[in-house]
């Protein structure tokens, strides 16, 4: 059974979307079977694994509209062992389009339920809001992660996140888990991002991911690319860093954590 993970905050511009396509790519890369399902109508993740938004007919919108079925919206077109539910604009309708529905929180869940038994992982890159589209990959989800981003701000709003996450666990998803934090476009030339990490750490206590994303330009060029860091630059040290996370992942997974 694929394990569910909904890449999350709130914030924009921390590194979720970044996550998601690499994560996503290089969990492939160690021969799992990956499907990760675009849930920002911004669609950054679509394009950036070189699928033509505009173009789509069949994303995660007209899924979640139950116009057309999950499989339906399956491109098997970017790369080996890596599936994609795309997402364009459309989606930004979704909260009125589906205002009237009942247990619309539990769409999602719903339809991917129909395709889980096919994948290894299934990632979920979620929009920078709490709306009604992150509380369905939420609901969805066996685990949240969270990227946080080595800056000043870093822990503003993760009281919010995590009390929303609270809410999910108590009416809508029991089993749903913190499956860590992973900082991001950290710079180990100054001494803020070494000071962020450890502000987290003392506030958090637990569930923190070893490996750290460092700030890598080629992260920034690979989606105009259409390329995932691992093909990109397979040398990169986002590359790397990527990697380890995919592994962290794989581990943690193993050991039931
Ligand atoms: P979010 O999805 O949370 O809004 P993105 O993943 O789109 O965030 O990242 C925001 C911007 O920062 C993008 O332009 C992305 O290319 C860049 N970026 C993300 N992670 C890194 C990194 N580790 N090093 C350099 N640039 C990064
Ligand atoms: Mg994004």
């Amino acid at each position: 059974m694929g394990r569910i993970i909904a890449i999350a905050n709130q914030k924009g511009g921390v590194g979720k979307t970044t996550t998601a396509i690499n994560l996503s790519a290089c969990l492939a890369e160690a021969k799992q079977r990956v499907l990760v399902i675009d849930i920002d109508p911004q669609g950054n993740t679509t394009s950036g694994l070189g699928i033509d938004k505009e173009e789509k007919e069949n994303t995660i919108y007209e899924v979640m509209l139950g116009e057309i079925s999950i499989e339906q919206a399956i491109c098997k077109e970017a790369f080996d062992c890596l599936d994609v539910i795309p997402s364009n604009v459309n989606l930004a309708g979704a909260e009125i389009d589906l205002i009237d529905i009942e247990d619309r929180e539990y769409i999602l869940k719903k339809s991917i339920a129909q395709i889980r038994k096919n994948y290894d992982y299934i990632i979920l890159d979620c929009p920078p809001s709490l709306s009604m589209l992150t509380v369905n990959a939420m609901t969805a989800a066996d685990t949240v992660l969270v990227p946080i981003q080595c800056e000043y701000y870093a822990l503003e709003g993760l009281t919010q996140l995590i009390h929303t996450i609270h809410l999910v666990q108590k009416k809508l998803n029991p089993n749903l888990e913190l499956e860590g934090v992973v900082f991001t476009m950290y710079d180990s030339r100054t001494n803020l991002s070494l000071q962020v990490v450890e502000n987290v750490k003392d506030n958090l206590k637990q569930n923190i991911y070893k490996t750290i994303i460092p700030r890598n330009i080629r992260l920034a060029e690979a989606p105009s690319h259409g390329l995932p860091i691992n093909i990109y630059d397979t040398k990169s040290s986002g590359a790397e860093s990527y990697r380890l996370l995919a592994q962290e992942v794989m581990n943690n997974r193993n050991e039931g954590k």
